[in-house]
């Protein structure tokens, strides 16, 4: 059965969202609480519930929403200022919606955050 989340619908034109890019596996958009003067989610069409179920199967499209976080960056100008990939996976990893996502930050001088 196919994917219900609030990302899914998203991909099925369900709900709006400011969307940025689009390709046959993957879409970006606009999140809508943003944490950064850009706050971008990457997220494949694959019904993919995180990182966390990912296999190996998935090795192509988890390199290609690398290379798509990339091309983001560069359509925001924040490649050479520099940006921050996040992915929240689980309960302990603070992930609210069940679909794999990277999040994209960046536009501002990020704080340190690992310890
Ligand atoms: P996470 O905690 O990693 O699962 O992140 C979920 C993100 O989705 C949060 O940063 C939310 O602000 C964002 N979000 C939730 N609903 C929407 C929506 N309809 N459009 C864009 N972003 C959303």
């Amino acid at each position: 059965m196919a994917a219900n989340d609030i990302f899914a619908r998203i991909i099925r034109g369900d709900i709006p969202a400011d969307i940025v890019y689009r390709d046959e596996n993957c879409i970006a958009f606009r999140d809508i609480n943003p944490q950064a003067p850009t706050h971008i989610l990457v997220t494949p069409i694959k019904d993919l519930s995180g990182l966390q179920t990912a296999g190996d199967d998935d090795a192509a499209v988890l390199g290609h929403l690398m290379i798509v976080v990339r091309k983001v960056a560069e359509m925001e100008g924040i490649i050479e200022s520099g940006f921050r990939c996040i992915i929240n996976a689980g309960p302990d990893g603070g992930q609210e919606v069940p679909r794999l996502h990277i999040h994209v930050l960046g536009g501002k001088r990020l704080g340190a955050m690992l310890r």
